[in-house]
């Protein structure tokens, strides 16, 4: 099998909104075990299936050090209470960006035995699960940052970028986060 690699901003694979799938086949299965393969260095957060360069619906996660994951995952319900949190994103390395969000939601999803299951989740996985969800619909975290905060990070990213190029620097110091 192909080596598994994380697809980073602004390859546009992150902008497609992914259709829903009608069932369980065993290329799902092996969507699964490619994303599975990359969870451990997610440093307990969670990666979609679109940031490894595949359409399909499908988040994993990482909850008490067991490897869960979501199909169709969808979002029922948002709760008005809201919180901020620096969110990192593995497609977007060495960046976090202070994002508000709901603290809880209501998901609804099939897991991979093809069950539909409804979950509520608050702070910390309420929010890796809006994440991740946003990555399904080709939303990146990004685009929850006002003109100002955009543009900064568009510089820093530019200049980032071009210091890269001038000292040779190929590899950027290892990103922590989802
Ligand atoms: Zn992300």
């Amino acid at each position: 099998m192909a080596k598994v690699k994380i697809v980073r901003y602004p390859n546009p694979i992150l902008r497609e909104k992914i259709d829903h799938l009608d069932e369980i086949n065993q290329d799902v299965l092996d969507a699964i075990w490619s994303i599975s393969t990359k969870l451990p260095f997610c440093n307990g957060y969670a990666l979609a299936a679109n940031q490894i360069g595949i359409g399909m619906p499908i988040f994993g996660y990482l909850e008490n050090r067991r490897h869960k994951f979501l199909i169709n995952p969808v979002i029922k319900e948002s709760s008005d209470d809201m919180f901020f949190y620096q969110e990192g994103c593995l497609s977007i390395p060495n960046f976090y960006f202070p994002i508000e969000r709901p603290n809880t939601i209501l998901v609804e999803a099939l897991n991979p035995d093809g069950n539909t299951v409804e979950i509520e989740a608050s702070g910390l996985l309420g929010r890796i699960f809006q994440h991740e969800i946003d990555h399904l619909n080709g939303k990146l975290v990004i685009d929850l940052l006002n003109e100002e905060q955009k543009q900064y990070f568009e510089e820093k990213r530019m200049s980032l970028a071009q210091s890269r190029k001038v000292t040779g620097k190929s590899k950027p110091p290892k990103p922590k986060n989802d």
